[in-house]
């Protein structure tokens, strides 16, 4: 962009750069844009802009992509972390209700064995269990309370561990003779406590919950009573109303009850060794081969959750575990919850989260640059206006002076016709002195060609009066029609010279080239006759027209036939050449003679004015003034030496019937 300014008094014009918005950080530019008159328009294709722009542009892809990372981040924990606690509160409530289920469950027939092991005919029973109608009485007893309390199994065992009466006596495989004394519930009520324990029965292999004590008379330990708790309700309660997996596990760490079937009797972690050999001994699991599962805590949480992962028949699953004990149980029961979904949520959100921020930032990108290019376009406007101002109080100050100016030119220009009008007169009076120069020479020829036919004249007309006194006037006649014929013949030398002598008018037009040559030639004819030289004339019948004048052609002619005589004086075979013809579609007049030819020197100044090399007649104006004629006919005047020797001068013309421009 440029503006202009004035400099001092002197107007110059100065370029003004718009400020580059890259000022101050791009030096490249600011020198360039200093140096080069930009328009606005074409920063943009500058190199250093460009390399600019794209620097600018990478650090802002690189920043946005760092804060889309952040963010996405920050995204993903914060969905993670809510998405963890809304699981979790979920979990633990589901815990609770099962923990509480489970508890009540137990808790239900945690009396009755202790209630029963009171009962006078347990008692008495156990005092003497040989005898068979007190075994078919106690059998019913213990079939009428398990049937009334709702549990699975009730039954008693003497001191050595075999069951003596048994709920299920009269249906197979009925407890009855099966020495369970390795079973440790059995060895914790005969030791003297209240044992619950969970099992699977070794003769029907169905799972449940062990309640046991001894039962006692007078501090003797007679037998133990027991019943077994069916915790399979519970179990299809879970598998129809749970969600998430749930694990209770015992104080082995076997899983004892599972929504996932295929969990159960399997252990969270390797089992000792010790311990396997153990429940395998008193057959607490009956014969499950108590596999690992393979569950790995990863992350522990402060408020007690963990994560853990587990690998299974369909696949690696990562699951946030809520836990609690029932400690008087030592069970432990954990909620799992898988943790995909929070996955699935967080990255959901991270990524939503980036691709917003990425989104902010191109909008706030493009805004930035509109707001730039608008700047821009503020300060180009603003700096076109400032320019404009400069550039309208400059042309009013340029117009005044080019106003001076011109007046002065005119002024100039008026006395330049002035004075080239009076070079035309000088020039005029030129032509005339040289004329009368060739007037002067011609005049003495002129002088014997009229003496000539005077003389006859003056004879004719004596005879004349003579025969018409002797009435003779057949020869007065005769001599009458001679004198009109002298009279006409001397008209017409006198009229060739007064032409020859004329002024011209000045207008130029078609001119027949021939008819010229033959005015000169006659002008010069006693000349040439009384010098004896030959002239011999070319031109063609149809003839050829040229643009000029007649008379200054003629005045050209007369000129070069003349300097060609001169040239040719004293030369035994003194011969001039005059033919017309073309040259590169000019019209052309050639005048050539036998003469010396023209010296370098000579050529070098012929046709400067006063240039003469003529002792006595020369006025050196002849060919200068010729040449001046020629080219104001728009046409040239040149020389050169001929191939035979001698010079040879060529009047080069115009078309006549060239266009008008060119005759301008
Ligand atoms: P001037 O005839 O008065 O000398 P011009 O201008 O006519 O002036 O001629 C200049 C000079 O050019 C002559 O003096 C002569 O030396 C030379 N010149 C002109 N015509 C011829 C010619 N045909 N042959 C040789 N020299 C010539």
């Amino acid at each position: 962009m440029v503006a202009f300014e004035e400099q001092g008094s002197v107007s110059a014009f100065v370029p003004t750069t718009i400020p580059c918005r890259y000022a101050g950080r791009c030096s490249v530019t600011c020198r360039q844009l200093e140096s080069d008159l930009l328009d606005p328009a074409t920063y943009a294709d500058l190199d250093c802009v460009k390399n600019f722009r794209r620097r600018t542009i990478c650090i802002s892809i690189l920043l946005t992509l760092v804060i889309a990372a952040a963010g996405f981040c920050f995204a993903y924990l914060q969905a993670e972390r809510s998405g963890v606690d809304a699981l979790r509160s979920k979990a633990e409530s589901q815990l609770t209700r099962f923990i509480g289920r489970l508890e009540r469950e137990i808790d239900k027939f945690g009396i009755l064995p202790l209630t029963a092991s009171m009962n006078r005919d347990v008692i008495d029973f156990l005092q003497a269990p040989q005898n068979p109608v007190a075994v078919d009485a106690m059998n019913r007893y213990l079939a009428d309370l398990n049937r009334s309390a709702g549990t699975a199994h009730a039954y008693l065992i003497d001191p050595s561990g075999v069951i003596v009466a048994s709920s299920n006596w009269n249906q197979p495989p009925s407890f009855i003779g099966r020495n369970i004394s390795y079973r440790p519930y059995f060895q914790q009520a005969k030791a003297g406590s209240i044992s619950g324990y969970y099992g699977i029965g070794t003769t029907g292999n169905a799972s449940g919950y062990y309640l046991a004590t001894a039962v006692e008379q007078d501090g003797r330990r007679l037998g133990v009573i027991a019943v077994k708790i069916g915790l399979e309700q519970l179990e299809r309660d879970w598998l129809d109303d749970v969600e998430q997996p749930v694990i209770v596990s015992d104080s082995n760490n076997v899983v004892i009850l599972s929504s996932r079937s295929d969990w159960k009797y399997h252990t969270l972690g390797a089992i000792d060794p010790v311990l396997a050999a153990q429940v395998l001994e008193n057959q607490q699991y009956n014969r499950h081969s108590l596999e690992p599962l393979t569950w790995a805590p990863t992350n522990r949480l402060a408020d007690g959750s963990f994560y853990v992962r587990m690998n299974d028949a369909t696949g690696s699953h990562n699951y946030l575990a809520v836990s609690g004990d029932l400690p008087r149980d030592s069970m432990h029961i954990a909620v799992l919850t898988d943790r995909s979904e929070i996955w699935r949520l967080a990255m959901a959100q991270g990524i939503i989260a980036a691709i917003v921020i990425i989104l902010a930032s191109l909008s706030l990108h493009v805004f930035n640059q509109r707001r730039m290019a608008t700047q821009e376009r503020l300060r180009a406007r603003e700096a076109l206006q400032e320019a404009y101002k400069r550039l309208e109080h400059q042309f009013d100050k340029r117009s005044a002076e080019l106003r001076t100016a011109n007046e002065g030119l005119r002024h100039e220009v008026a006395e330049r016709i002035q004075t080239v009008r009076r070079l035309q007169t000088f020039q005029e009076e030129l032509i005339r002195t040289e004329n009368l120069a060739v007037i002067g020479q011609l005049s003495a020829g002129l002088a014997h060609e009229i003496n000539q036919p005077l003389a006859a004249l003056s004879t004719l007309s004596e005879n004349a009066v003579r025969f018409l006194e002797l009435n003779d006037h057949a020869t007065v006649r005769f001599n009458l029609e001679r004198i009109c014929d002298l009279v006409r013949r001397m008209g017409v030398l006198t009229g060739q010279l007064r032409s020859f002598a004329r002024r011209s008018d000045g207008e130029k037009t078609a001119v027949d080239l021939g008819r010229s040559i033959d005015s000169a030639v006659a002008l010069l004819g006693h000349r040439l006759k009384t010098e004896h030289v030959r002239i011999t004339l070319s031109v063609p019948d149809e003839g050829i027209q040229g643009f000029g004048e007649a008379v200054r052609l003629e005045q050209v002619l007369v000129n070069l036939i003349s300097n060609a005589m001169d040239a040719v004086a004293g030369n035994g075979e003194a011969e001039i050449r005059v033919r017309t013809g073309w040259q590169d579609s000019h019209p052309v007049i050639e005048v050539a003679d036998n003469g010396p030819g023209l010296s370098s020197a000579v050529l070098d100044r012929l046709f400067e004015p006063f240039f003469t090399t003529k002792k006595t007649n020369g006025l050196g104006l002849g060919l200068a003034i010729s040449q001046d004629i020629v080219r104001n006919f728009g046409g040239d005047l040149v020389a050169t030496n001929g191939s035979n020797g001698g010079a040879v001068f060529k009047i080069i013309l115009k078309r006549a019937d060239a266009p008008e421009t060119e005759h301008a």
